[in-house]
Protein backbone atom coordinates (compact mmCIF):
# COMPACT_ATOMS: atom_id res chain seq x y z
CA UNK A 1 0.00 0.00 0.00
CA UNK A 2 1.42 3.28 -1.00
CA UNK A 3 2.65 5.46 2.29
CA UNK A 4 0.33 8.06 3.42
CA UNK A 5 -2.98 7.16 2.18
CA UNK A 6 -5.85 5.52 3.92
CA UNK A 7 -7.05 2.21 2.80
CA UNK A 8 -9.94 2.37 1.10
CA UNK A 9 -7.86 5.51 -1.49
CA UNK A 10 -4.97 3.09 -1.64
CA UNK A 11 -7.17 0.60 -2.20
CA UNK A 12 -8.91 2.22 -5.44
CA UNK A 13 -5.24 3.48 -6.50
CA UNK A 14 -4.21 -0.06 -6.42
CA UNK A 15 -7.31 -1.31 -8.82
CA UNK A 16 -6.96 1.48 -10.87
CA UNK A 17 -2.89 1.21 -11.49
CA UNK A 18 -3.46 -2.17 -12.04
CA UNK A 19 -6.34 -1.76 -15.06
CA UNK A 20 -3.72 1.26 -16.17
CA UNK A 21 -0.53 -1.97 -16.30
CA UNK A 22 -3.36 -4.36 -17.84
CA UNK A 23 -3.63 -1.22 -21.03
CA UNK A 24 0.35 -1.97 -21.28
CA UNK A 25 0.26 2.08 -21.63
CA UNK A 26 3.61 3.35 -22.57
CA UNK A 27 4.86 0.19 -24.58
CA UNK A 28 1.77 0.90 -27.32
CA UNK A 29 3.32 2.03 -30.31
CA UNK A 30 0.61 4.75 -31.65
CA UNK A 31 0.97 6.91 -28.89
CA UNK A 32 -2.62 8.04 -29.23
CA UNK A 33 -5.64 8.72 -26.88
CA UNK A 34 -7.40 5.68 -25.98
CA UNK A 35 -10.61 6.07 -24.40
CA UNK A 36 -10.04 2.52 -22.62
CA UNK A 37 -8.05 4.88 -20.18
CA UNK A 38 -10.60 7.15 -18.46
CA UNK A 39 -12.52 4.20 -18.10
CA UNK A 40 -10.54 2.11 -15.86
CA UNK A 41 -9.87 5.30 -13.76
CA UNK A 42 -13.48 5.39 -13.35
CA UNK A 43 -14.35 1.83 -13.12
CA UNK A 44 -11.50 2.12 -10.17
CA UNK A 45 -13.64 4.52 -8.53
CA UNK A 46 -10.54 7.05 -8.41
CA UNK A 47 -12.82 9.71 -9.97
CA UNK A 48 -14.75 10.11 -6.74
CA UNK A 49 -11.73 10.06 -4.40
CA UNK A 50 -11.73 14.15 -3.53
CA UNK A 51 -15.55 13.77 -3.62
CA UNK A 52 -16.33 14.68 -0.07
CA UNK A 53 -17.58 11.53 2.09
CA UNK A 54 -21.50 13.28 2.46
CA UNK A 55 -21.63 13.46 -1.61
CA UNK A 56 -20.08 9.77 -2.12
CA UNK A 57 -16.67 10.08 -2.28
CA UNK A 58 -13.73 9.70 0.02
CA UNK A 59 -12.77 13.09 0.81
CA UNK A 60 -9.30 12.83 -0.32
CA UNK A 61 -7.23 16.03 -0.07
CA UNK A 62 -4.53 17.41 -1.31
CA UNK A 63 -1.92 14.69 -0.28
CA UNK A 64 -3.64 12.08 -1.29
CA UNK A 65 -4.87 13.51 -4.33
CA UNK A 66 -0.74 14.45 -5.43
CA UNK A 67 0.53 10.77 -4.27
CA UNK A 68 -2.00 8.78 -6.72
CA UNK A 69 -1.52 11.49 -9.32
CA UNK A 70 2.44 10.44 -8.86
CA UNK A 71 1.59 6.67 -9.15
CA UNK A 72 -0.31 6.88 -11.88
CA UNK A 73 1.84 9.49 -13.91
CA UNK A 74 5.10 6.64 -13.35
CA UNK A 75 2.78 4.61 -15.49
CA UNK A 76 1.81 6.73 -18.24
CA UNK A 77 2.35 10.71 -18.25
CA UNK A 78 -0.72 11.47 -20.66
CA UNK A 79 -2.77 9.08 -18.83
CA UNK A 80 -1.98 11.00 -15.21
CA UNK A 81 -2.11 14.76 -17.11
CA UNK A 82 -5.56 13.97 -17.83
CA UNK A 83 -6.84 12.32 -14.56
CA UNK A 84 -4.80 15.75 -13.35
CA UNK A 85 -7.45 17.90 -15.19
CA UNK A 86 -10.30 16.20 -13.18
CA UNK A 87 -9.02 16.40 -9.73
CA UNK A 88 -8.40 19.38 -9.57
CA UNK A 89 -11.09 21.09 -10.81
CA UNK A 90 -12.84 18.81 -8.65
CA UNK A 91 -10.64 19.12 -5.80
CA UNK A 92 -11.02 22.68 -6.17
CA UNK A 93 -14.54 23.14 -6.15
CA UNK A 94 -15.02 20.98 -3.00
CA UNK A 95 -12.96 23.48 -1.68
CA UNK A 96 -14.14 26.73 -2.66
CA UNK A 97 -16.60 28.48 -1.25
CA UNK A 98 -17.68 30.70 -3.79
CA UNK A 99 -19.38 27.47 -5.94
CA UNK A 100 -22.83 28.23 -5.82
CA UNK A 101 -24.46 25.47 -3.70
CA UNK A 102 -26.85 24.00 -6.22
CA UNK A 103 -24.82 24.01 -9.23
CA UNK A 104 -22.05 21.78 -6.84
CA UNK A 105 -24.46 19.54 -6.15
CA UNK A 106 -25.56 18.78 -9.41
CA UNK A 107 -21.84 18.66 -10.49
CA UNK A 108 -21.02 16.33 -7.42
CA UNK A 109 -24.09 13.55 -8.28
CA UNK A 110 -23.00 13.88 -12.40
CA UNK A 111 -19.28 12.46 -10.97
CA UNK A 112 -20.32 10.51 -8.10
CA UNK A 113 -23.46 8.49 -10.36
CA UNK A 114 -22.58 8.98 -13.95
CA UNK A 115 -18.65 8.94 -14.15
CA UNK A 116 -18.69 12.20 -15.50
CA UNK A 117 -14.92 13.78 -15.88
CA UNK A 118 -14.06 17.66 -15.96
CA UNK A 119 -11.83 19.86 -16.62
CA UNK A 120 -11.36 23.69 -17.40
CA UNK A 121 -11.16 25.23 -20.83
CA UNK A 122 -9.19 27.97 -19.73
CA UNK A 123 -6.53 29.07 -23.19
CA UNK A 124 -7.66 30.45 -26.40
CA UNK A 125 -5.16 30.96 -29.31
CA UNK A 126 -5.03 34.14 -29.70
CA UNK A 127 -4.54 34.86 -25.91
CA UNK A 128 -2.12 32.66 -24.92
CA UNK A 129 -1.80 31.65 -20.92
CA UNK A 130 -4.78 32.72 -19.33
CA UNK A 131 -2.09 32.74 -16.29
CA UNK A 132 -0.77 35.68 -18.10
CA UNK A 133 -4.06 37.90 -17.49
CA UNK A 134 -5.88 36.64 -21.00
CA UNK A 135 -8.70 38.08 -21.62
CA UNK A 136 -11.11 35.81 -23.43
CA UNK A 137 -12.48 36.12 -26.76
CA UNK A 138 -15.29 33.77 -25.94
CA UNK A 139 -18.28 35.69 -25.20
CA UNK A 140 -20.88 34.94 -23.48
CA UNK A 141 -24.26 37.14 -23.51
CA UNK A 142 -26.54 36.99 -21.35
CA UNK A 143 -30.10 37.22 -21.96
CA UNK A 144 -32.12 37.75 -18.83
CA UNK A 145 -31.48 33.91 -17.45
CA UNK A 146 -29.63 32.37 -20.03
CA UNK A 147 -26.07 32.79 -21.10
CA UNK A 148 -24.96 32.29 -24.90
CA UNK A 149 -21.28 30.83 -25.11
CA UNK A 150 -19.41 31.77 -28.32
CA UNK A 151 -15.58 30.85 -29.03
CA UNK A 152 -13.05 28.18 -29.25
CA UNK A 153 -10.68 26.86 -26.44
CA UNK A 154 -7.61 24.95 -27.24
CA UNK A 155 -5.16 22.61 -25.40
CA UNK A 156 -8.58 21.47 -23.69
CA UNK A 157 -7.04 17.99 -22.18
CA UNK A 158 -8.73 14.45 -22.18
CA UNK A 159 -11.12 16.75 -24.46
CA UNK A 160 -13.28 13.24 -25.58
CA UNK A 161 -13.37 12.13 -22.19
CA UNK A 162 -15.02 14.94 -20.85
CA UNK A 163 -18.68 15.49 -19.44
CA UNK A 164 -18.17 19.05 -18.07
CA UNK A 165 -15.92 21.80 -18.83
CA UNK A 166 -15.24 25.12 -17.01
CA UNK A 167 -15.30 27.95 -19.56
CA UNK A 168 -13.82 31.24 -19.08
CA UNK A 169 -16.06 34.09 -21.36
CA UNK A 170 -16.15 37.92 -21.41
CA UNK A 171 -19.07 38.82 -20.46
CA UNK A 172 -21.50 40.86 -22.88
CA UNK A 173 -24.78 42.54 -21.96
CA UNK A 174 -23.95 42.06 -18.38
CA UNK A 175 -26.38 43.80 -16.11
CA UNK A 176 -24.24 43.78 -13.00
CA UNK A 177 -21.12 45.66 -15.59
CA UNK A 178 -19.74 48.70 -14.57
CA UNK A 179 -20.54 51.45 -16.59
CA UNK A 180 -16.78 52.24 -17.80
CA UNK A 181 -17.14 49.39 -19.78
CA UNK A 182 -14.01 47.13 -18.15
CA UNK A 183 -14.65 43.84 -19.23
CA UNK A 184 -15.79 40.83 -17.02
CA UNK A 185 -14.98 37.66 -16.91
CA UNK A 186 -17.39 34.52 -15.85
CA UNK A 187 -16.77 31.38 -15.14
CA UNK A 188 -19.14 28.66 -16.47
CA UNK A 189 -20.10 25.15 -15.53
CA UNK A 190 -20.88 23.57 -19.31
CA UNK A 191 -22.01 20.47 -20.13
CA UNK A 192 -20.38 19.31 -23.54
CA UNK A 193 -23.63 17.57 -24.54
CA UNK A 194 -25.24 20.59 -24.96
CA UNK A 195 -25.84 21.56 -28.66
CA UNK A 196 -23.42 23.38 -30.30
CA UNK A 197 -20.78 21.89 -28.52
CA UNK A 198 -17.68 21.02 -30.77
CA UNK A 199 -14.89 18.68 -29.94
CA UNK A 200 -12.03 18.70 -32.48
CA UNK A 201 -8.86 17.05 -31.80
CA UNK A 202 -5.70 19.57 -32.55
CA UNK A 203 -2.61 18.23 -30.84
CA UNK A 204 0.16 17.27 -32.49
CA UNK A 205 2.90 17.65 -29.91
CA UNK A 206 6.65 17.04 -28.24
CA UNK A 207 5.28 15.34 -25.08
CA UNK A 208 2.06 13.83 -23.84
CA UNK A 209 0.80 12.86 -27.19
CA UNK A 210 -2.21 10.56 -25.81
CA UNK A 211 -3.83 13.25 -23.49
CA UNK A 212 -5.95 14.32 -26.63
CA UNK A 213 -5.51 17.94 -25.76
CA UNK A 214 -7.50 19.52 -27.97
CA UNK A 215 -9.61 22.05 -29.34
CA UNK A 216 -13.31 22.84 -27.53
CA UNK A 217 -15.93 24.56 -30.38
CA UNK A 218 -18.47 26.88 -28.65
CA UNK A 219 -20.97 27.80 -31.11
CA UNK A 220 -23.70 29.51 -29.15
CA UNK A 221 -24.27 27.05 -26.20
CA UNK A 222 -26.98 27.67 -24.16
CA UNK A 223 -26.09 27.63 -20.46
CA UNK A 224 -28.08 28.94 -17.54
CA UNK A 225 -27.15 32.22 -15.51
CA UNK A 226 -27.17 29.96 -12.55
CA UNK A 227 -24.49 27.97 -14.21
CA UNK A 228 -21.95 30.55 -13.63
CA UNK A 229 -19.53 29.68 -11.31
CA UNK A 230 -17.37 33.35 -11.03
CA UNK A 231 -17.08 36.18 -12.17
CA UNK A 232 -14.10 38.73 -11.84
CA UNK A 233 -12.60 42.42 -13.51
CA UNK A 234 -8.70 40.93 -15.40
CA UNK A 235 -6.18 41.36 -12.61
CA UNK A 236 -8.48 40.74 -9.62
CA UNK A 237 -7.76 37.86 -7.66
CA UNK A 238 -9.97 34.64 -7.88
CA UNK A 239 -12.81 35.01 -6.58
CA UNK A 240 -13.17 31.48 -5.83
CA UNK A 241 -9.78 31.71 -3.14
CA UNK A 242 -6.41 30.40 -3.61
CA UNK A 243 -8.42 26.77 -4.28
CA UNK A 244 -8.01 26.42 -8.02
CA UNK A 245 -4.18 27.54 -7.57
CA UNK A 246 -3.42 25.40 -5.23
CA UNK A 247 -4.90 22.46 -6.62
CA UNK A 248 -4.01 23.12 -10.16
CA UNK A 249 -0.05 23.45 -8.79
CA UNK A 250 -0.14 20.32 -6.76
CA UNK A 251 -2.03 17.73 -9.45
CA UNK A 252 0.85 19.10 -12.09
CA UNK A 253 3.52 19.28 -9.90
CA UNK A 254 2.11 15.44 -8.92
CA UNK A 255 1.78 14.15 -12.46
CA UNK A 256 5.42 14.98 -13.66
CA UNK A 257 7.02 13.91 -10.17
CA UNK A 258 5.51 10.62 -11.01
CA UNK A 259 6.91 10.87 -14.87
CA UNK A 260 9.90 11.14 -13.92
CA UNK A 261 10.02 8.48 -11.31
CA UNK A 262 8.45 6.07 -13.44
CA UNK A 263 11.86 6.76 -15.94
CA UNK A 264 14.36 6.60 -12.23
CA UNK A 265 12.35 3.11 -11.65
CA UNK A 266 13.05 2.35 -15.64
CA UNK A 267 16.38 3.12 -16.55
CA UNK A 268 17.40 1.46 -12.58
CA UNK A 269 15.99 -2.02 -13.98
CA UNK A 270 17.70 -1.58 -17.35
CA UNK A 271 21.08 -0.32 -15.65
CA UNK A 272 20.93 -3.55 -13.32
CA UNK A 273 20.15 -6.10 -16.33
CA UNK A 274 22.53 -5.00 -18.86
CA UNK A 275 25.91 -6.48 -18.82
CA UNK A 276 27.24 -5.09 -22.36
CA UNK A 277 30.81 -5.95 -23.08
CA UNK A 278 32.43 -9.20 -21.36
CA UNK A 279 29.20 -9.16 -19.58
CA UNK A 280 30.78 -9.33 -16.12
CA UNK A 281 29.61 -5.94 -15.37
CA UNK A 282 25.96 -4.50 -15.11
CA UNK A 283 25.30 -1.02 -16.24
CA UNK A 284 24.51 -0.16 -12.63
CA UNK A 285 28.01 -1.50 -11.57
CA UNK A 286 29.63 1.94 -13.40
CA UNK A 287 30.94 4.54 -10.94
CA UNK A 288 29.97 7.38 -13.47
CA UNK A 289 26.01 5.83 -14.05
CA UNK A 290 26.11 5.52 -10.27
CA UNK A 291 26.77 9.48 -9.89
CA UNK A 292 23.71 10.16 -12.68
CA UNK A 293 21.33 7.87 -10.87
CA UNK A 294 22.44 9.28 -7.62
CA UNK A 295 22.07 12.94 -8.98
CA UNK A 296 18.28 12.01 -10.61
CA UNK A 297 17.25 10.29 -7.17
CA UNK A 298 17.97 13.22 -5.14
CA UNK A 299 16.17 15.18 -7.36
CA UNK A 300 13.52 13.49 -7.43
CA UNK A 301 13.14 12.90 -3.69
CA UNK A 302 13.45 16.60 -3.42
CA UNK A 303 10.55 17.55 -5.36
CA UNK A 304 8.29 14.47 -3.40
CA UNK A 305 9.58 16.03 0.30
CA UNK A 306 8.54 19.59 -1.32
CA UNK A 307 5.37 18.28 -2.65
CA UNK A 308 4.25 16.14 0.12
CA UNK A 309 5.22 18.87 2.73
CA UNK A 310 2.96 21.31 1.35
CA UNK A 311 0.21 19.29 0.35
CA UNK A 312 -0.20 18.20 4.12
CA UNK A 313 0.44 21.71 5.01
CA UNK A 314 -2.53 22.75 3.23
CA UNK A 315 -4.68 19.95 4.28
CA UNK A 316 -4.08 20.34 8.02
CA UNK A 317 -4.25 24.54 7.64
CA UNK A 318 -8.16 26.10 8.29
CA UNK A 319 -9.27 27.48 4.92
CA UNK A 320 -8.52 31.22 6.39
CA UNK A 321 -4.75 31.04 6.43
CA UNK A 322 -4.20 28.47 3.07
CA UNK A 323 -3.40 31.27 0.60
CA UNK A 324 -0.24 31.88 2.42
CA UNK A 325 0.49 28.20 1.47
CA UNK A 326 0.45 29.47 -2.56
CA UNK A 327 3.76 29.79 -3.13
CA UNK A 328 5.06 27.26 -1.74
CA UNK A 329 3.03 25.54 -3.88
CA UNK A 330 4.66 27.25 -6.65
CA UNK A 331 7.93 26.08 -5.51
CA UNK A 332 6.53 22.46 -5.29
CA UNK A 333 5.32 23.10 -8.91
CA UNK A 334 8.96 23.83 -10.43
CA UNK A 335 10.36 21.85 -8.13
CA UNK A 336 9.07 18.44 -9.51
CA UNK A 337 8.67 19.47 -12.96
CA UNK A 338 12.66 20.49 -13.07
CA UNK A 339 13.32 17.27 -11.57
CA UNK A 340 10.97 15.30 -13.82
CA UNK A 341 13.04 17.37 -16.86
CA UNK A 342 16.49 16.20 -15.13
CA UNK A 343 15.70 12.85 -14.19
CA UNK A 344 14.30 12.03 -17.52
CA UNK A 345 17.32 13.78 -19.34
CA UNK A 346 19.74 11.76 -16.57
CA UNK A 347 17.93 8.54 -17.78
CA UNK A 348 18.71 8.80 -21.39
CA UNK A 349 22.43 9.45 -20.35
CA UNK A 350 22.72 6.61 -18.93
CA UNK A 351 20.69 4.05 -21.11
CA UNK A 352 22.77 5.55 -24.11
CA UNK A 353 21.84 3.76 -27.71
CA UNK A 354 19.30 1.51 -26.37
CA UNK A 355 17.30 4.94 -24.41
CA UNK A 356 16.94 6.76 -27.35
CA UNK A 357 15.59 4.29 -29.39
CA UNK A 358 11.27 4.86 -29.17
CA UNK A 359 10.14 3.43 -25.75
CA UNK A 360 8.92 4.20 -22.33
CA UNK A 361 12.40 6.22 -20.99
CA UNK A 362 12.55 8.53 -24.56
CA UNK A 363 8.71 9.29 -24.10
CA UNK A 364 9.13 9.74 -20.60
CA UNK A 365 11.77 12.35 -21.36
CA UNK A 366 9.04 13.73 -24.24
CA UNK A 367 6.31 14.28 -21.51
CA UNK A 368 8.50 15.45 -18.86
CA UNK A 369 8.72 19.05 -20.86
CA UNK A 370 4.96 19.55 -21.52
CA UNK A 371 5.35 20.30 -17.60
CA UNK A 372 7.44 23.13 -18.00
CA UNK A 373 4.77 24.78 -20.16
CA UNK A 374 1.84 24.82 -17.02
CA UNK A 375 1.36 27.28 -14.95
CA UNK A 376 2.93 28.62 -12.61
CA UNK A 377 5.89 28.83 -14.83
CA UNK A 378 9.34 29.21 -13.73
CA UNK A 379 9.77 32.99 -14.00
CA UNK A 380 7.03 34.04 -12.68
CA UNK A 381 7.42 31.98 -9.67
CA UNK A 382 11.26 33.56 -9.30
CA UNK A 383 9.99 36.58 -10.29
CA UNK A 384 7.10 36.30 -7.13
CA UNK A 385 9.81 35.16 -4.46
CA UNK A 386 12.12 37.91 -5.54
CA UNK A 387 9.49 39.95 -5.32
CA UNK A 388 8.81 39.20 -1.45
CA UNK A 389 12.21 39.07 -1.11
CA UNK A 390 12.83 42.70 -1.99
CA UNK A 391 9.60 43.28 0.04
CA UNK A 392 10.82 41.84 3.33
CA UNK A 393 14.26 43.25 3.21
CA UNK A 394 12.89 46.82 2.51
CA UNK A 395 10.85 46.50 5.28
CA UNK A 396 13.98 45.01 7.38
CA UNK A 397 15.90 48.34 6.66
CA UNK A 398 12.74 50.40 7.37
CA UNK A 399 12.36 49.02 10.85
CA UNK A 400 16.38 49.74 11.16
CA UNK A 401 17.45 46.06 11.18
C1 LIG B 1 0.22 19.35 -22.20
C2 LIG B 1 -0.57 20.57 -21.95
C3 LIG B 1 -1.90 20.47 -21.58
C4 LIG B 1 -2.67 21.61 -21.36
N1 LIG B 1 -3.98 21.46 -20.98
C5 LIG B 1 -4.74 22.57 -20.80
C6 LIG B 1 -6.11 22.44 -20.44
O1 LIG B 1 -6.63 21.32 -20.24
N2 LIG B 1 -6.86 23.56 -20.32
C7 LIG B 1 -6.33 24.81 -20.54
O2 LIG B 1 -7.04 25.80 -20.39
N3 LIG B 1 -5.03 24.98 -20.90
C8 LIG B 1 -4.22 23.89 -21.03
N4 LIG B 1 -2.90 24.04 -21.40
C9 LIG B 1 -2.43 25.36 -21.78
C10 LIG B 1 -1.33 25.97 -20.92
O3 LIG B 1 -1.68 26.06 -19.59
C11 LIG B 1 -0.94 27.36 -21.49
O4 LIG B 1 -1.95 28.24 -21.25
C12 LIG B 1 -0.67 27.31 -22.96
O5 LIG B 1 0.40 26.42 -23.16
C13 LIG B 1 -0.34 28.69 -23.54
O6 LIG B 1 0.50 29.39 -22.72
P1 LIG B 1 2.00 29.72 -23.10
O7 LIG B 1 2.54 30.51 -21.96
O8 LIG B 1 2.72 28.51 -23.50
O9 LIG B 1 1.84 30.59 -24.43
P2 LIG B 1 1.92 32.11 -24.62
O10 LIG B 1 1.09 32.84 -23.62
O11 LIG B 1 1.66 32.36 -26.07
O12 LIG B 1 3.43 32.48 -24.29
C14 LIG B 1 4.51 32.17 -25.17
C15 LIG B 1 5.81 32.41 -24.41
O13 LIG B 1 5.88 33.77 -23.93
C16 LIG B 1 5.96 33.80 -22.52
N5 LIG B 1 5.06 34.85 -22.03
C17 LIG B 1 3.78 35.07 -22.43
N6 LIG B 1 3.26 36.13 -21.76
C18 LIG B 1 4.23 36.58 -20.94
C19 LIG B 1 4.29 37.65 -19.99
N7 LIG B 1 3.28 38.47 -19.79
N8 LIG B 1 5.43 37.78 -19.27
C20 LIG B 1 6.46 36.95 -19.48
N9 LIG B 1 6.47 35.94 -20.37
C21 LIG B 1 5.36 35.75 -21.10
C22 LIG B 1 5.51 32.40 -22.05
O14 LIG B 1 6.12 32.01 -20.83
C23 LIG B 1 5.95 31.51 -23.17
O15 LIG B 1 7.31 31.18 -22.99
C24 LIG B 1 -2.10 22.91 -21.55
C25 LIG B 1 -0.74 23.02 -21.93
C26 LIG B 1 0.02 21.85 -22.11
C27 LIG B 1 1.45 22.01 -22.49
Amino acid sequence: MAEGLRSEVASRLDDALDRLRGLRLGLDAEEVYRPEVPAALVAAGLHTICLPVDAGGLGAGLKETAIGQAALGAIDGSAALGFAMHQHVLGSAVESASWPAQLRQRLFAAVRDEGALLNSAATEEGGGSPARGAIPATTARIDRETVVLRGEKTWTTWLPALRFALVTATLEGDRAAPADDEPVIGTFLVDLQLPGVFRRPSFDALGVRASASGTLGLEDVRVGLDDMIARRWPGEPDPRGPAPGAWFGVCIAATYLGVGEGARDDVTRWALGRRPGDGSASVADLPTVQVRLGKLDAALRVARTVLLDVAGRWDAAPPGDRSALLADIGLAKITATNAAVTATDEALRIAGGPGYLAGRLERAFRDARAGLINPPLDDIAYQSYAKALIERTEAQAREGH
